[in-house]
């Protein structure tokens, strides 16, 4: 399948190269030049099938003519080694678990892909090393340095800011070793996040290095996240509960709902979406104005929706064309950290159930914006031990953590420290 740019500026491109690429030549986003519906069958049979089963349907709709089916169910199921299960909080709000993966957040699905999939594209190429730059606040670099762990002819370079993420979401990604390399740069998430593009667009580096981004822009990262959509839908459906269905989305980027429209596109019967978002509102003051209008992001206890220009929003227009069919299927809201806060404490008191900051938004959204004869399900992004302390405050309660994270707490740190200046970074890169 060939994928075009939503800039329509740039050439169309395979699949291995979109994903070797990631961004297309224009700066725009690829799409797939096909959504293919699913069969009727396919509906009828789901609440009886596995998260693999029904990702590998999907996964085959999206990627089938691209890669031979053996590989591609291989690379689906060794991918999906971990549930998300879908678990009742109150009477009609549901939470989808995307938080039982290696790194305990949503994003190890679509890492873990994305590493496999690049993998099979220069696993027959061996001579293209490709290099995986990532900047991040946290939870992006532990998602794919654990993803692309030990992927022969990858090699992945974490930039992240020096005493800014958090000391559980740092061992996740500088105790790995072998082809990953945890760089820990003396400035803020957004020096780390302009040292990464600036070398996409330097020419030596490029002249001298295969480079590659593995962010949500990247169609082989957003793409398989909506599997789980699809997984969600047939455990509704087993529950009698699958009937004007909405999902809640904790956004940032917009790359997890961006593949929650296209499940929907592809005949997924979904009545509608919630956009959640933290106080960086750029997409709700968008549905309010119809004018999209970036912002630099400002710092929350959620603060992987902290984002003040969200990538895949040209992927959202490009999908639905305009404003109006935009609003005809997503609605957005906004919440404080008190908020935030305050629905972490009375959900925890009321039911028993520890939300993270991020799906708090989800749940809360769901709560104030649910019509009766809706169910709602929102996506909770991450386990609440991510967000110790943040969570420990609110509830006065200690988090057990998850065996996955607590093994990440006895390997031994290893990073290598530099300024944030461009120069040095790419000295560094070149001498590699
Ligand atoms: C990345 C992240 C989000 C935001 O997801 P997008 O795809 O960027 O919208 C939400 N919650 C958590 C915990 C995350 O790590």
């Amino acid at each position: 399948m060939l994928y075009y740019s939503t800039n329509k500026k740039a050439k169309d491109a395979s699949l291995k190269d979109a994903v070797i690429k990631g961004l297309a030549s224009d700066k725009g986003l690829f799409m797939p030049s096909a959504i293919k519906q699913l069969p009727k069958a396919f509906y009828h049979n789901i609440s009886e099938m596995s998260f693999q089963e029904i990702s590998f349907i999907i996964a085959e709709a999206f990627f089938g003519e691209d890669v031979d089916a053996e590989s591609l169910k291989t690379l689906v199921y060794d991918t999906l080694s971990f549930d998300t299960p879908v678990v009742k909080v109150t009477d009609n709000i549901y939470s989808l678990e995307l938080f039982h993966g290696p790194t305990a957040a949503f994003k190890d699905v679509g890492a873990r892909f994305m590493a496999r999939l690049l993998g099979y594209f220069i696993g027959n190429d061996r001579h293209e090393q490709v290099n995986v730059l990532v900047a991040t606040s946290g939870d992006t670099g532990s998602a794919v340095a654990n993803g692309f762990l030990g992927v022969p002819g990858i090699h992945v370079y974490v930039l992240y800011p020096k005493g800014k993420v958090s000391q559980i979401q740092e061992m996740q990604f500088t105790t790995l070793g072998r082809n990953i390399t945890a760089l820990e740069i003396d400035g803020t998430f957004d020096d780390c996040q302009a040292l990464v593009k600036s070398a996409f667009m330097d020419a030596d580096l490029n002249a001298a290095m295969n480079l590659t981004s593995a962010n949500s822009i990247n169609v082989a990262r957003f793409l398989p996240q909506s599997f789980y959509y699809f997984y969600a839908y047939a455990q509704m459906l087993k529950a009698g509960k699958a009937d004007n269905l909405v999902f809640s989305v904790p956004s940032g980027n917009f790359g997890n709902i961006t593949a929650g429209l296209f499940a929907k596109r592809m005949g997924l019967p979904v009545k509608r979406f919630i956009a959640a978002n933290n106080r960086n509102d750029v997409f709700l003051q968008y549905l309010k104005t119809g004018d999209y209008e970036p912002r630099p992001s400002v710092a929350t206890i959620a603060n992987a929706m902290d984002v003040g220009a969200p990538s895949n929003f040209a992927r959202v227009l490009d999908l639905y064309g305009s404003h109006d069919a935009i609003c005809a299927d997503i609605s957005g809201v906004s919440y404080t950290d008190e908020q935030i806060r305050g629905t972490v404490a009375s959900v925890y008191k009321a039911t028993g159930y520890l939300l993270d900051p991020h799906g708090a938004c989800g749940y809360q959204a769901l709560q104030d914006g649910l019509q009766g004869d809706e169910t709602g399900v929102f996506l909770e992004t991450a386990h609440p031990a991510k967000f110790l302390d943040t969570v420990e405050s609110i509830t006065g309660d200690t988090v057990s953590i998850p065996d996955t994270l607590k093994v990440f707490m006895d390997g031994k740190k290893q990073s290598i420290e530099l300024s944030a200046d461009f120069d040095t970074f790419k000295t560094y890169l070149l001498e590699r």
